[in-house]
């Protein structure tokens, strides 16, 4: 039994204590710590805290369970996700290129296209699912390869392993967005990744209370830079959140996994539907990259999107629902139904966006813990409706 790993599951309940060295009141949960600066007892000897940009103790308590859960050695918590992501691209310098998935987090794609290439950072969008086009992208000053799998919103799955030997075979890094799978389901370090990143907004916290961001390595050269950049940019998650956030992370693997089973559900119900055009779930058997998710996954996740005729049709789809929340954002305990075109992918421009199949009649459907009967019944009777519009034209 020596060589025994704990399983996930119990990590996520008991991580952020063990992290916790001063333990001297017997408390089950980690302590808040609002306290922007720390007594020094020695005048030329400091204590492992001094200002809480550079460190707060309920952040380390986070920070090092995430690092856990993700295999990784150090881990940095954001005040969002977004913040995360920015905060490893500026381990760039002008004159670096980065390749990034074509189907990237629309404010990924905002941040790339119009903050990140005032620095003199160039970039190529591709898709990574074809790793010949990776390949013919890599230029010699590229120093990121950016992945997303699945990818939001069609779901689109990237060989992380394929990736990762281009770009180590090229001397390039690889980021990776995990937000989708968390590391329940997925633990990119494992097949070589150099950064983990998270928005973990969505399904760490998973009760759509705050917005945080969590970045992730193993690479102790990099954990170095990360934390530099951490304490100099300064987008740090506060106290109050890093508390949520951990609490948040105890329940990830009930709640996810309740919500994949009904999601594959709802997949099933809607992919025999005559008015649906198009189910985008990894979980289908006959979804491109179905295998190569389910070799590198354990998971199919709480995600899904399809397709309607047109707009029109699924603005009355929308307005014919009633028990998800019709909002931007995902993997929340709450169903959360979205219209990526003016939502999640407002930034990006028209065609751009057609181009990654994300038309008019594209829905997100974020799937959370109410009773699948309940889901499909719900999206069953607004498809109704939405189908007599259809006939009526
Ligand atoms: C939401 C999201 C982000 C951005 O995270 P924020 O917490 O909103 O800043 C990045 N990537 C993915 C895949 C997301 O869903």
């Amino acid at each position: 039994m020596s060589n025994y790993k704990e399983q996930i599951e119990t990590t996520l309940i008991h991580g952020s204590l063990r992290g916790w060295s001063e333990q001297k009141t017997g408390a089950v949960n980690v302590p808040v710590y609002l306290s922007s600066t720390y007594h020094q007892e020695k005048f030329d000897a400091f204590g492992p805290f001094d200002y809480s940009r550079s460190g707060n103790p309920t952040r380390l308590a986070l920070e090092k369970t995430i690092a856990e859960l993700e295999g990784g050695t150090r881990g940095f918590a954001f005040a969002s996700g977004m913040s995360a992501i920015a905060s490893s691209f500026m381990l760039l310098s002008a004159g670096d290129h980065v390749v990034v998935s074509e189907d990237v987090y629309g404010g990924t794609y905002r941040f790339i296209t119009e903050l990140l290439n005032k620095y003199f950072i160039d970039y190529t969008f591709v898709d990574m699912t074809d790793l010949d086009a990776v390949a013919r992208s890599i230029l010699p000053n590229t120093r990121v390869i950016y992945m997303e799998t699945p990818s939001n919103p069609c779901l689109n799955i990237t060989d992380i392993e394929g990736v990762v030997k281009l770009a180590k075979s090229n001397d390039c890094l690889t980021f990776l967005d995990n937000t989708f799978m968390t590391p329940l389901y997925q633990q990119p370090l494992h097949l070589g990744v150099d950064i983990v990143l998270h928005s973990a907004t969505k399904f760490l916290s998973g009760h759509s209370d705050i917005i945080a961001g969590l970045a992730v390595t193993n690479n102790e050269e990099l954990a170095e830079k990360l934390a530099f950049i951490q304490n100099t940019f300064g987008s740090i998650l506060g106290a109050q959140d890093s508390y949520l956030l951990i609490q948040g992370i105890k329940t990830l693997a009930a709640r996810l996994k309740q919500s994949t089973l009904s999601a594959f559900q709802i997949a099933n119900y809607l992919k025999d539907h005559p008015l649906i055009e198009e189910v985008y779930y990894p979980g289908l058997s006959y979804h491109r990259g179905h295998a190569i998710h389910r070799r590198q996954t354990s998971g199919d996740g709480a995600v899904l999107s399809f397709r309607l005729p047109n707009k029109e049709v699924a603005k009355t789809f929308v307005e014919k629902t009633k028990v998800p929340v019709f909002a931007v954002s995902l993997g929340a305990v709450e169903t959360i139904l979205s219209y990526p075109s003016t939502m999640s992918h407002a930034a990006m421009p028209n065609e751009e966006r057609e181009k990654r199949g994300i038309t008019d009649g594209l829905l997100r459907l974020s799937v959370g813990l109410e009773h699948a009967c309940d889901l499909i019944r719900d999206i069953d009777l607004a498809l109704e409706i939405a189908a007599k519009q259809v006939r009526v034209r």
